[in-house]
């Protein structure tokens, strides 16, 4: 369970080839990646953050009438000591209600057998564990942002 520097660019673009088949046809993919520094971190537990994030975010754009339509959005960028990640996505967004309860293991809001509730209460423990923070900004019917902070060195 060692840390090492991981250049999280690299990260994200390894998790985007995993899930690229899953894209929505037509779905745009914007992608703004800037200069940042390696990040030390366990990269297994971080890539499982992104892979869950971002396929909660294709799943909230296929559930929109015009999924072909849709973006996704994945940002980093250097802040102080800190690197920022926002994956976002023009999906259904969420009521007060749902986003209240998103981090609790087993929370769903999907279909027996689509989903597990349990991707976002283990984001949520690894960038715990991490030092870092997480934050959700979202509408309902216009899409949800997460952006997660971490310390460039948490250790
Ligand atoms: P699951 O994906 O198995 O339902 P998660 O813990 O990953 O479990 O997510 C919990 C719930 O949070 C989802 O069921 C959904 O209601 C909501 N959610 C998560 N990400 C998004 C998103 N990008 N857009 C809209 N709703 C979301
Ligand atoms: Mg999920």
């Amino acid at each position: 369970n060692d840390t090492k520097p991981v250049d999280l660019n690299e990260g994200l673009e390894s998790t985007l080839v995993l899930v690229k088949s899953t894209f929505p046809d037509h779905m745009k993919l914007d992608k703004d990646f800037g200069n940042i520094p390696k990040v030390e971190c366990l990269p297994g537990k971080i890539n499982q953050v992104f892979m869950n994030l971002i396929t909660n975010a294709i799943h909230a754009i296929k559930s929109m009438p015009q999924a072909g339509e849709g973006t996704l959005s994945i940002k980093t960028w250097a802040e102080d000591n800190h690197v920022k990640i926002s994956i976002k996505d023009t999906g259904t967004g969420m009521p007060e209600e749902v986003k209240q309860r998103i981090f609790e293991p087993f929370f769903t809001t999907k279909d027996v057998g689509e989903g597990t509730g349990l991707g976002l209460s283990i984001v949520f423990r690894i960038i715990e564990n991490h030092h870092g923070n997480i934050d959700v900004i979202t509408k309902v019917n216009k899409g949800t942002e997460f952006i997660i902070t971490l310390p460039v060195n948490s250790q």
